[in-house]
């Protein structure tokens, strides 16, 4: 078959995707998506309550806001998230751009090696070609492109599961193993069928963990029915809602002022001199939350507490928003835990290094997602290898570009508050920098620039293995502003400025 040839291709369907679809619109991508639908990992990577834990006042376009609602700061559920993102493709005519049920499975390099450090994006000759497999016609076709922007998500398709030694895998257990990305593909009739009455371990205590812990419970509330037990190696921070002693949670973080605390990128001696000299306020700011979270929520009694601070959870981005039903569960003794940094699987159960066992049925792992090793899969050497970085941290340029990969953008590996935001304001950029509004810096001044960001990262968390901006996140954005030539500063008089949200809305146009 012949190649086709195109300028612009997009890989995935999720809301990256599908931003990158909106702003690179006038270049008539091609959009792959290996299953039938949009959406990524809120259709594939759901359960029957996952519902959205940012506030949906701040996951949402710029260009297209919810449908008014009574309640703005509410957490729509994850159809209810999809219904939108339909509504947003249609309305800007988007699926006419995506080719469903079409896999990427290898991406080759045919540009001139001499050009591969950053040049002109869109030079008019083929940079990459890529590989389509057709889930439907079991054929392949070849494409090429000037620029592709990958967006194959951090989450979903490539489960994480624990490597265990020589017959303490799951070979030896009697029950069933599985990991929560099955689970997601169960209806409500075949989850709560498959939970019922059984003794479940849920391993993994993130969003995953916590929502599949309550639905294990809720199948489970009849005389016969028994607990599920989570299995913990890492406590984080968990909260049940926005509001902390009665303020809206945005004021501590999500403001320019709470947000001058914090260290960030190229902030100079002085700042960085001042930000250390102030730093007991941000300790105090954690405090504030990690007290009200201790008197909300029974963390002592359960042992739940973690022992590092909250804002370090916070510039992780690892804080889970709790389902109301959660603690009720745990009080009714529906959900146990079992804190532990070492487990293997048994004939009947599960052990752990205090030499205490579990007995169980179903063993599900919440042990999230692999998703370096889906762009490892499909890129060539050696721009396969320019990802691996000894922090752990993807490397990119204004969490986009690599500066070692040619005409090649990722969105959608930078994470924040809001990763809707943060995917659609890169794709702007991105749009202006396709159209040669700007140019990037050189090759040197962006691994600068990123390895000044993983500093940041590393100084303000342990966790510092996903790249998260969320103690900065207004102050990136302002970064990305000046690039495009926006105006960076968007609010209508100084207090705003100062002590009201951003979020995506104030980045629709320029001002
Ligand atoms: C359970 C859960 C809850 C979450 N809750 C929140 C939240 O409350 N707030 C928040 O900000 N974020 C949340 N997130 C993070 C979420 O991942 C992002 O908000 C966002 O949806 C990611 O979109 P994406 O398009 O980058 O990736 P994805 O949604 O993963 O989409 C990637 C798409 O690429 C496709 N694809 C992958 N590989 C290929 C290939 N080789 N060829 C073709 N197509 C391919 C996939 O099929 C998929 O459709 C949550 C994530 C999960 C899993």
């Amino acid at each position: 078959m012949a190649i086709i040839f195109s300028k612009v291709g997009i890989i995935g369907g999720g809301i990256s995707g599908l931003a990158a679809a909106k702003q690179l619109s006038k270049h008539n991508p091609m959009v792959f998506e290996a299953t039938d639908s949009i959406g990524g990992v809120w259709k594939h990577c759901t359960f029957r309550t996952t519902k959205l834990q940012t506030p949906r006042c701040d996951y949402q376009f710029s260009d297209y806001p919810w449908p008014q609602t009574d309640d703005n700061s509410s957490f729509p559920s994850y159809s209810e998230i999809l219904d939108y993102l339909d509504s947003y493709a249609k309305h800007f005519d988007l699926f006419k751009f995506i080719n469903f049920n079409s896999k990427v499975t290898e991406i080759k390099f045919v540009g001139d090696h001499e050009t591969m450090a950053y040049q002109s994006l869109m030079s008019g000759k083929p940079m990459w070609e890529v590989a389509v497999y057709n889930t439907n016609s079991d054929t392949i076709q070849w494409y090429s492109f000037e620029f592709i922007v990958v967006c194959t998500g951090k989450y979903g398709d490539i489960p994480i599961i624990p490597k265990f030694p020589m017959k303490k895998g799951p070979e030896v257990f009697k029950g069933k193993v599985m990991h929560s990305q099955d689970y997601s593909k169960l209806n409500t009739q075949e989850s709560t069928q498959l939970l019922k009455g059984k003794k479940v371990v849920v391993v993994g205590y993130k969003k995953s963990a916590i929502d599949l812990a309550v639905e294990c419970a809720e199948a489970n509330q009849d005389e016969e029915g028994k607990a599920c037990t989570m299995v913990v190696r890492t406590l984080h921070w968990t909260v049940p809602h926005y509001s902390i002693w009665g303020l809206p949670f945005y004021i501590f973080y999500s403001t320019r002022f709470s947000q001058f605390f914090h260290q960030r990128p190229n902030q100079g001696i002085f700042r960085d001199l001042l930000c250390n000299l102030i730093s007991p306020m941000r300790k105090t700011t954690s405090k504030i939350i990690e007290s009200y979270l201790l008197w909300k929520l029974p963390l002592i009694k359960y042992g739940l507490k973690p022992e590092h601070p909250f804002e370090e959870d916070y510039a992780s981005c690892q804080m889970a928003i709790l389902p109301e039903k959660f603690f009720p569960e745990v009080e009714k003794g529906k959900i146990n835990f079992k804190k532990t940094s070492n487990w293997w699987f048994s004939e009947g159960g599960v052990e752990f290094d205090d030499n205490t066992k579990l007995d169980a049925d179903l063993v599900i792992l919440a042990t999230g997602y692999d998703g370096k090793k889906k762009l490892k899969d499909i890129l060539p050497e050696p721009f396969k290898s320019f990802l691996q970085f000894p922090s752990g941290m993807l490397p990119l340029y204004r969490g986009t570009i690599h500066p070692l990969i040619p005409n090649m953008a990722f969105i959608g590996y930078v994470e924040s508050v809001s990763n809707l935001h943060t995917s659609e304001i890169r794709c702007k950029w991105l749009a202006n920098l396709v159209d040669d509004k700007f140019e990037l810096p050189s090759t040197e001044k962006m691994l600068e620039q990123i390895t000044t960001e993983m500093e940041i990262m590393k100084k303000s968390t342990r966790f510092y293995k996903r790249t998260c901006i969320s103690t900065y996140s207004i102050n990136h954005t302002d970064e990305i502003c000046q690039e495009m030539g926006w105006n960076s500063w968007r609010k209508k008089s100084w207090l705003a400025e100062a002590f009201s949200p951003y979020n995506s809305r104030d980045y629709e146009h320029d001002i």
